[in-house]
């Protein structure tokens, strides 16, 4: 089983949308599991106080190295091979990629930050690698963890109904996906490209790499420069 265990402010948050739909049913088939741990119950004194004010000055409230330590060291076994990572606007950008690679190994253990953030010494002390959903900066971690977890456990096997329906979807080859059609034939005037009703299965294939390419040329030109790079064997594409 791919498990998940969730470190965070607000457990209530879990699973969330997560209960729902795929995700949720592959959770109720046991595919998967999440654990969400509340940080606050290593929190310090009567108030289980997980955070102070930043060294140095400046707005708002940093989270104690010694808290989150504590917690981590309860939820994780020194052994558990999980990648263990923190949500955060400063880390590298999840991309499909990675999502496939975290969803190929045994499961994660991801760090929700609230407020400014958390004690740099914590991500060192417990070597937490910091992973971004986008350039944008949300009010808490939770809903970055629910991202990357929707993301990572559509890809587990049996999850998807049919087993090649993630191998042609956008960013898997290094561009977008073509458009897709269905019933009616005609919707206010506009009919279904002619190819798709031809039953030729080549030329369909064709026409739907053709407009792969020509969208993601029009709205992604840096993925087609990536996957060049790859394909050349260039470490930096990754
Ligand atoms: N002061 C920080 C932002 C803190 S936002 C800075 O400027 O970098 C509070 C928390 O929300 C962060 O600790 C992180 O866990 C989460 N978060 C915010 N934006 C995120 C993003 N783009 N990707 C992943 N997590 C994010």
């Amino acid at each position: 089983m791919w498990r998940a265990t969730i470190l965070t402010l607000f457990p209530e948050m879990f699973p969330g949308p997560l209960g729902l739909s795929l995700a949720g049913d592959a959770l109720k088939r046991d595919i998967w599991s999440l654990e969400a741990i509340d940080i606050r119950a290593h929190g310090l004194g009567k108030h289980r106080s997980v955070d102070d004010t930043p060294f140095g000055g400046g707005a708002g409230m940093v989270i104690r190295a010694d808290v989150l330590a504590a917690s981590l060291d309860a939820a994780l076994a020194p052994d558990d091979a999980r990648p263990r990572l923190l949500m955060s606007p400063r880390g590298k950008p999840l991309t499909q990629a990675r999502v496939r690679q975290l969803a190929d190994g045994p499961g994660v253990a991801l760090v929700c930050g609230r407020f400014e953030g958390i004690d740099e010494r914590a991500i060192e002390a417990r070597d937490l690698e910091e992973i971004s959903i986008g350039d944008y900066v949300l009010s808490g971690g939770e809903l970055a963890a629910l991202v990357l977890l929707d993301a990572a456990v559509r890809l587990l096997p049996g999850v998807m109904g049919k087993l090649e329906s993630g191998a042609e979807e956008s960013f898997e080859n290094g561009r977008l996906e073509y458009p897709h059609y269905t019933k009616p034939r005609t919707f206010e005037g506009r009919a279904v490209p002619e190819v798709l009703l031809s039953g030729d299965h080549a030329k369909i294939a064709a026409w739907r790499e053709a407009e792969a390419q020509a969208l993601t040329a029009a709205r992604r030109p840096d993925l087609l420069a990536t996957s060049l790079r790859a394909k050349r064997g260039n470490p930096e594409s990754k």
